[in-house]
């Protein structure tokens, strides 16, 4: 390997943490500020302390720097290297089923890996310490030992050796992933009607009965895997019912009457 590709790879894993960092405190501070304005919207009445916040915080940080040495490893191996398969040519068609595919793809891998790292072998020594938090915050999104981030987030490493997908289009997916992700651990219930259940969108009661209640709830974009599997939790749909229908009852009853 060449000193310019080493370079070029030190570089893409440089700014792939960089822009993973900043999406994550633009995404932690926005969802914050929904939340002052939206405590009808609350799931859990109770709060995690701000030393176990701190931790959650501290703890993204490091974890992101290894999503994105797995982010630009998989984005060099492609872009500098050639390797894996190639982008279908570009169109607007191309790129949106290529998302799709992607967010298939991802779910897929996540719900399985999710499902391992569960398992009474791997639980207390990989995945016990994104659990220990049970009320989750913003900033508990990526709270994740660096063997738990490998599990579940080592697609991006190879999504480029598994679907034709170009890199713009698997850069859009990661930002989306990382901002639903911190919406997903907010604590409260944003996702609104395109989440009704038995709507395939994932609603943030979703995520959070994962924190409350441990095995249930798996998948992280979609309920297919979960509903298909025996894995949604008994009281799932009844209670995303009952907190979207109460944030968009409080909401109407907020705005102005119109005149
Ligand atoms: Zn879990
Ligand atoms: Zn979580």
């Amino acid at each position: 390997m060449s000193g310019a590709s080493l370079i070029a790879l030190a570089a893409t894993v440089a700014v792939t943490y960089a822009v993973l960092l900043a999406t994550y405190f633009v995404a932690c501070f926005a969802v914050l500020r929904l939340n002052l304005r939206a405590s009808h919207k609350r799931i859990q009445g109770r709060r995690e302390t701000a030393e176990r916040i701190r931790r959650d915080r501290i703890q993204s940080i490091k974890s992101l720097a290894s999503i994105a040495a797995m982010f630009g490893v998989g984005h060099w191996m492609y872009a500098s290297m050639g390797w894996g398969i190639p982008a279908l040519p570009p169109s607007a068609p191309v790129y949106v089923l290529s998302f799709i595919a992607s967010m298939l793809l991802f779910d897929t891998w996540f719900y399985w890996m999710h499902r391992l790292i569960h398992s009474q072998w791997l639980y207390r020594m990989v995945h016990l310490w994104h659990h220990v938090t049970v009320s989750p915050e913003v900033w508990s999104n990526n709270s994740d030992r660096i063997v738990d981030t490998v599990f579940v987030q080592s697609y991006w490493l190879v999504a480029h050796f598994l679907i034709p997908v170009a890199p713009a289009v698997l850069i859009a997916h990661k930002l989306y992933d990382q901002v639903t992700g911190v919406v997903g651990h907010s604590g409260h219930e944003h996702a609104g009607w395109i989440a009704w259940p038995p709507s395939p969108f994932v609603s943030v009661t979703h995520h959070d009965q994962h924190h409350r209640y441990g095995r249930c709830n798996y998948a992280t974009h979609f309920t297919w895997w979960d509903r298909l599997m025996g894995t949604l939790h008994a009281t799932h749909d009844g209670e995303a019912k009952r907190n979207i229908a109460r944030a968009r009852d409080a909401s109407r009853r907020s705005a102005p009457a119109e005149s």
